[in-house]
């Protein structure tokens, strides 16, 4: 068996090769100065934790001690982590490898990897293309085989964006499944830390190790529980929803909606045609929360103890977002933006519970279009509707994967499955048939 050290050595051989030069994929924003060390002390241990011989990378925003958490920004450009969040912490005590740290949407405000202010991520799969994101460079790492697993963040739709667009799976957990004390926060009410991996059975791994609940995370929640031993259990009598959409809906690819659809009826199980209200509003819903949650959050980067001033020194999106939240929060608009949107995300939640009273799981394409070229210039209506299939699980606080479906014009395309909140078993199961048909 190989080691962790020859494992990793084998990944830093890579990176050299293909991140900064080579196909220039620009996963890593900083490599983990002392693997190699901690790769050592692992491979001596005796008994060894469920994670041993994993290399794993994080996602910018995530805290991991003596790192350098930037969340790709100038702002936070020599912030040292001081602490591990909740999950490093779990994977450190299972022997997990942390590698390195990587690239990202500028405080995860972007959809397509290029917002980094230390220059886009490009897709492994044709470096032309964008990887998706915001959490680019995790998905593209474990694309381009620079490790094992990574972790992103999701609040729209940033970790199965990527995974669609770079082939591999992508798991933003149930809301409050898993801690996020340690995350730089986009979107309090949304974000969701989880895995992404080459296989369903190592994002189940790493899944089971964050997952639950946790005393340093108020809104973290005990329930459910994950074997990734039990993936390869095929659920019996299921009833797969399939989300029907208006076809004149021009924001999705056909293409891509027929390839999902046949997909999904691969399988015995019976299918059914459904349709979830007001999911339609899903992005007008969701970009009034997230822009008065990330104004509320960037407060605290005033220049003072963390990094520089925000305002100084942040890109167009992160600016655009700061701006729009300190305007539509304002007192003389008496919560009009916020408590309407609040209004409608509770409307989703409860249609989606009604739904998951009568099908295990819903499937969609993960993203209606193709990935653009990096640098092309499209709309912000046109960036922010990449999600509008992700945003729903969000919005609704239930858990959603992406998992591949085969190649249109020779890019990636990934099915979307969601399930009722704390259904992550069920899900995974699902999606470990998906993968080996
Ligand atoms: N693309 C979405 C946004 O820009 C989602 C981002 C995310 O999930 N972090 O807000």
């Amino acid at each position: 068996m190989t080691s962790t050290l020859q494992k990793l050595q084998q990944y830093l051989k890579e990176i050299e090769k293909n991140d900064k030069n080579g196909k220039k994929i620009n996963a890593f924003l900083q490599l983990n100065p002392d693997a190699e060390k901690e790769a050592r002390t692992i491979d001596a241990k005796k008994s060894k934790g469920n994670l041993a011989g994993k290399i794993i990378a994080v996602k910018a925003n995530i805290n991991v001690l003596g790192l350098n958490a930037s969340c790709a920004s100038k702002a936070l450009e020599n912030y040292k982590s001081t602490y591990d969040a909740d999950v490093i912490k779990k994977i450190k005590n299972e022997d997990g490898l942390i590698i390195g740290i990587t690239n990202m949407d500028e405080f995860a405000c972007g959809g397509s990897g290029e917002t980094s202010a230390f220059g886009p991520t490009r897709n492994p799969q044709d470096i032309n293309l964008i990887p998706g994101g915001s959490s680019s460079g995790s998905a593209a790492a474990v694309a381009a085989g620079f490790c094992d697993i990574a972790l992103g963040s999701d609040t729209g739709g940033s970790i199965r964006n990527p995974a669609s667009h770079c082939g591999v799976v992508g798991i933003k957990p149930t809301y409050g499944s898993v801690s996020r004390n340690g995350l730089i926060d986009l979107s309090m009410s949304l974000d969701q830390i989880g895995p992404i991996a080459r296989n369903v059975s190592d994002a189940a791994l790493l899944l089971e190790v964050i997952y639950g609940k946790n005393e340093n995370d108020a809104i973290s929640e005990g329930e459910g529980k994950i074997n990734s031993n039990e993936i390869d259990k095929i659920p019996k009598n299921l009833n797969i929803g399939i989300l029907d959409f208006k076809s004149s809906d021009k924001r999705i690819d056909e293409l891509i909606s027929k390839k999902i659809e046949a997909a999904a009826k691969k399988h015995k199980w019976k299918t059914k045609k459904i349709s979830i209200s007001h999911i339609d509003l899903a992005i007008e819903t969701y970009y009034p929360l997230v822009y008065v949650e990330f104004f509320s959050g960037t407060r605290r980067f005033d220049g003072r103890k963390y990094g520089k001033k925000i305002e100084d020194s942040a890109g167009a999106e992160v600016l655009r977002r700061i701006l729009g939240g300190s305007e539509i929060s304002k007192a003389e608009h008496h919560g009009r933006y916020y408590n309407k949107s609040l209004a409608v995300k509770k409307i989703i939640e409860s249609e989606m519970k009604k739904i998951f009273k009568g099908v295990d799981c819903i499937i969609s394409p993960t993203v209606p279009r193709i990935p653009h070229k990096i640098g092309e210039k499209i709309s912000v209506e046109e960036m922010y509707s990449y999600d509008m299939l992700t945003i729903p699980a969000n919005l609704a606080g239930n858990c959603a994967l992406s998992i591949p479906s085969g190649e249109i014009q020779g890019v990636p395309v990934g099915m979307q499955i969601m399930c009722d909140k704390f259904q992550e078993m069920k899900m995974l199961q699902i999606a470990n048939c998906f993968e080996r048909v």
